[in-house]
């Protein structure tokens, strides 16, 4: 087990530190200005603007009730919640469109 310094300047006070890559895991504050510091190599990917294609329109729920597996509820659970997620673009997407008028 090596522990990895990671050296980078910090954003803020620009004062040169070492960090051991274990404890950059997690987002720890600088020891000289105490700001927040984000290491540029564990930066989490910024949130993707690509629309990913999701299936809009939930699944018909009507006279599954009765003989749904646990397997299947699970499946219908990830599909509902697919749905909902894509209705709420939608929402999103006609209330932006509205406020911005071309
Ligand atoms: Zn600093």
């Amino acid at each position: 087990m090596s522990n990895r310094m990671i050296e980078f300047n910090c954003p803020t006070c620009l004062k040169y530190l070492e960090i051991e890559e274990c404890k950059a895991q997690n987002p720890c504050t600088c020891p000289v200005c105490f700001q927040l510091i984000r290491f540029p190599s564990n930066e989490p990917p910024p949130p993707s603007s690509e629309l990913v294609p999701l299936k809009i329109g939930l699944p018909k729920l009507g006279g599954l009730e009765t003989n749904v597996s646990r397997q299947d509820a699970g499946r219908l659970g990830h599909t509902f919640l697919g749905g909902t997620l894509a209705l709420l673009g939608v929402i999103v997407g006609g209330v932006l469109a509205l406020k911005t008028p071309k």
